[in-house]
């Protein structure tokens, strides 16, 4: 059995190979209830990676869409889903074609900012990921834009 350096838990979603200082990012993207029990770890010595981030989500098992939108800013995650301390289901994060209500348009004169239209954005490029606003038709590297609240 592997060991594993955070604690386990009964049931939810483990959010583990977060490059290092994404798990905000991560959490920002997952919207945690207040509810929600979150657990993060960050900067944990990673063979891969060097350091990396962990999430872990009580009692909350993370739909497809969401999994595939952590890929945005961790394109390196592992998704496992968790029931009864077992892992049920682990899942690779894959950057969706289109990114909706999800993230902000960077640019202030884009009609997003002023109407209340739903964000849509294309993937244009995956490494590093670029987004190109369906509405202004500018692109946007995902570092330079703000997830919706
Ligand atoms: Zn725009």
């Amino acid at each position: 059995m592997r060991t594993l350096k955070v604690d386990p838990i009964v049931s939810g979603t483990v959010i583990d190979h977060i490059p290092a200082n994404r798990a905000l990012s991560v959490i920002s993207i997952i919207k945690p209830n207040d509810t929600d029990v979150v657990t993060v770890g960050m900067n944990f010595a990673s063979k891969k990676f060097g350091k990396k981030d962990i999430v872990k989500i009580e009692g909350r098992e993370l739909t497809s869409d969401e999994v595939n939108s952590i890929a945005l800013v961790a394109p390196t995650a592992r998704i496992s889903i968790i029931r009864d301390f077992e892992v049920i289901k682990k899942l690779m994060v894959e950057i969706p074609e289109t990114i909706q209500s999800l993230v902000i348009c960077p640019n202030p004169n884009c009609v997003t900012n002023h109407e209340d239209i739903s964000t849509i954005f294309d993937v244009v490029s995956k490494n590093p990921v670029k987004l190109r606003c369906k509405y202004c038709e500018r692109v946007f590297d995902i570092d330079d834009m703000k997830m919706e609240k």
